[in-house]
């Protein structure tokens, strides 16, 4: 088994380009306070678990804009530790039955209408990692996951690991959401993936908390409607107290929680980390932003 869980690359001077940056103000880490950010980091320096992540990737548009969430995530990829590879689970890949893409060299797909030329000619070549499919299929989960060759890397997932690794040095794998498992079922298969994390994989939960694309407003940018911003809180609340029986219950979920989420797929990736999280982690959040109305792009690390 491989271990390369390089924490040393969390490079000094990057770090304090990143503290510098924080303290500046400029970046939409809402949450994460500057003495939680510098421990956050000398925790990744000490353990031998890569952090997971859960990421709202909001407008595919983010991939090619320099803005806050874009810049959010090319920080995180420069002070995390360098993973082996990384699993994404994106809110895109909806399948009959789980499966792990095993492709050598995923294509990159431009899931998506209606946006300018520049956002389909982005092409985002990392690796796959074969060997690492193979070992995820042969890996005691709670459901049976099979290897897919036909799949690539969804805008769920590029739009993200691009800004955080513009390399693409570091293979990439996704993990697709079975549309038939209820919503505690991924939970078990998520926090029967958990190993992973010992075994140099970053693992992203890649969607939105708050997704009523029907609800858009495209008049309001940068502000939520008021049930958007109290879905939001009502959320992070549940994912900080690990309220389960809250996330996983959408019957007896209130109207503001129902209309934010209308159809599970942006919703179920952020079961996939809190799953993952050990007893003794933390859960910080970043970019907790509610926009357009109807979008929140909260978003959180656990380590
Ligand atoms: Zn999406």
């Amino acid at each position: 088994m491989i271990f390369v869980v390089n924490c040393m690359l969390v490079h000094t001077m990057l770090r304090i380009e990143f503290l510098r940056q924080m303290i500046g103000g400029s970046l939409a880490f809402s949450g994460l306070k500057l003495s939680a950010l510098v421990n956050e980091l000398d925790s990744f320096q000490a353990s031998p678990l890569m952090p997971v992540l859960f990421v709202g990737h909001g407008s595919p548009m983010n991939a090619i804009e320099q803005n806050d969430f874009s810049k959010s995530w090319n920080l995180l990829g420069k002070n995390l530790p360098t993973p082996r590879a990384i699993l994404c689970i994106s809110a895109h890949w909806e399948t009959d039955g789980s499966f792990v893409t095993a492709m050598p060299n995923p294509k990159t797909i431009h899931d998506f209408g209606g946006f300018p030329q520049a956002l389909f000619d982005v092409q985002y070549p990392a690796p796959g990692n074969p060997a690492l499919a193979a070992e995820i299929v042969k890996m005691e989960t709670a459901r049976h996951i099979s290897e897919d060759h036909s799949w690539g890397l969804d805008h769920g997932t590029w739009s993200v690991v691009k800004n955080m690794y513009p390399e693409a040095n570091i293979p990439v794998l996704q993990l697709s959401l079975d549309y038939r498992l209820s919503a505690e079922s991924h939970k078990e298969l998520a926090a029967s993936l958990k190993k992973l994390r010992e075994r140099g994989v970053l693992i992203i939960g890649s969607g939105n908390l708050v997704h009523n694309l029907r609800m858009v407003d495209w008049h309001n940018p940068n502000n939520g409607y008021d049930w958007a911003v109290e879905a939001d809180e009502t959320f992070r609340k549940a994912i900080s107290s690990e309220d389960w029986p809250l996330l996983l219950a959408k019957t007896n979920w209130k109207d503001a929680l129902k209309k934010s989420v209308p159809t599970a797929e942006h919703y179920l990736p952020m079961i996939y980390p809190l799953a993952m999280k050990g007893k003794n982690e933390e859960i910080r959040y970043f970019n907790q932003q509610t926009l357009m109305g109807s979008i929140s792009m909260t978003s959180f690390i656990i380590s």
